[in-house]
């Protein structure tokens, strides 16, 4: 073990009973719950573990609890704390919104503009939605992936009842001009929904702000629990619930609250509340010398995504003449996790919709990685990964025929 590695091992912890320490910089897939959330949990499983509905003392200390943490979230993002629907997670709020809104505002029209860069949340919500009659406008976006808010103006019809752009791109970090886009929906009296899944205690929202009736959240993008998350619904949005039972949550999701997940949520939700910026602005520093040193110790790179408009947490690299896959397994042997985009749709082969929208050809598109950074990403991190990162790309360009081919013809033409 060279003197580097030796720092690391004594910063990440030695091997330990579940083996040795991971790099871990896919905190864009999910993070770890913090200490303290899963401290908050525990007794809403053990004393504390009644129905928030039940009319008794201890549902009614339970119904507290939830609604202590329905306040803390709302106030995250500037809402009251009756906007705020508890859900199962991201998926379910994003489905909510827009279903909910399409279904009840069909008699006004059947018209729903989002964009091509979306999360298969919403993406697969409203391809849904057009198979059983709704048209969809799929917005394109430019080769940062950013969408033109004029672009979206235009493409509202008297038939349109609702846009759904994405706060920020989980595979490429890019900020979209979500106010923007607000004002022009609150001129055309369109309801307009944003998938906030990567952004919620990571940049600083105000929905008021911003002109969003629709924010979608989800608890283990900011060191909470996974499988719970929350719509914002602003008041007067007129919506339909999706799945029929009880009349939880303003009649909007129906069934028993997921208490200790929710206290779990309110609970990470305060603990990112406390150091927001400074979080946001110590990892924007991290992030920027990793693209920085990647971009210096491997030719033929490129950054994916826009170069400030982009979350404060969020790389991704293409890397010429290898695969995305084959890098992310060879950092993986060596101890570092990394992604090569959305961990939802990894598994599938396939280039990323998300890369192709953004004018990517099929090549670059699978080239690409995303490394993700987070609470406990450190310059010592970083400078790790810049180390071994040249080697494992290296490693993999011996093998590719491309490459030899690129070096044999002079090295031009990249
Ligand atoms: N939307 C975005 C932008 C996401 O990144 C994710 C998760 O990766 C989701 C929605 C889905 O959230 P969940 O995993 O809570 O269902």
């Amino acid at each position: 073990m060279n003197e580097k590695e030796n720092e690391l091992e004594n910063e990440e912890g030695a091997e330990g009973e579940q083996g040795p320490r991971v790099i871990y910089l896919d905190y864009a897939a999910t993070t770890p719950v913090h200490p303290d959330v899963i401290l908050e949990m525990i007794p809403y499983f053990t004393d504390n573990f009644a129905n928030p509905y039940s009319l008794h003392s201890c549902g009614q200390q339970a119904k507290g609890a939830v609604e202590d943490a329905r306040g803390k979230i709302g106030n995250i993002i500037g809402a009251a704390s009756e906007e705020i629907i508890f859900t199962s997670g991201g998926t379910e709020a994003d489905n909510l919104a827009i279903k909910g809104v399409a279904y009840a505002n069909a008699d006004r029209g059947n018209h729903i503009i989002t964009t091509s860069v979306e999360h298969p949340a919403v993406r697969e919500a409203c391809k849904s939605l057009q198979s059983k009659g709704f048209e969809i406008t799929f917005m394109p976006v430019d080769s940062y992936g950013m969408v033109d808010p004029q672009a979206v103006k235009k493409a509202i019809t008297a038939k349109t009842i609702l846009i759904s752009v994405m706060f920020a791109n989980n595979e490429v970090g890019t900020i979209q001009p979500i106010a923007e886009i607000g004002a022009i929906a609150r001129e055309k009296g369109v309801y307009f929904h944003t998938d906030a899944v990567q952004c919620v205690g990571h940049i600083p929202i105000n929905v008021e702000e911003l002109g969003v009736s629709l924010l979608s959240m989800s608890a283990h993008k900011l060191y909470g629990p996974k499988g719970v998350g929350a719509l914002y619904v602003k008041d007067c949005t007129k919506m339909l619930q999706l799945m029929n039972g009880g009349e939880q949550e303003r009649n909007l999701r129906a069934g028993t609250e997921n208490v200790p997940s929710i206290v779990g949520f309110g609970k990470a939700v305060d603990i990112a509340g406390e150091d927001l910026e400074a979080e946001a602005a110590r990892l924007t520093v991290l992030r920027d010398a990793l693209i920085k040193g990647i971009q210096e110790k491997v030719q033929h790179t490129r950054l994916n995504g826009h170069p400030t408009k982009r979350l404060p947490n969020s790389v991704n690299i293409g890397i010429d003449f290898v695969r995305g896959d084959s890098v992310a397994l060879g950092l993986d042997v060596e101890g570092v996790a990394v992604s090569t985009g959305s961990a939802c749709s990894s598994g599938n082969a396939g280039p990323s919709p998300v890369l192709l929208a953004m004018g990517l050809s099929k090549d670059d598109a699978r080239s690409s990685v995303r490394l993700s950074l987070g609470r406990d990403t450190s310059q010592e991190v970083v400078n790790y990964v810049l180390e071994l990162l040249p080697t494992v790309v290296a490693r993999f360009r011996k093998m590719s025929p491309a490459y030899d081919k690129f070096l044999k013809e002079g090295g031009k033409g990249k």
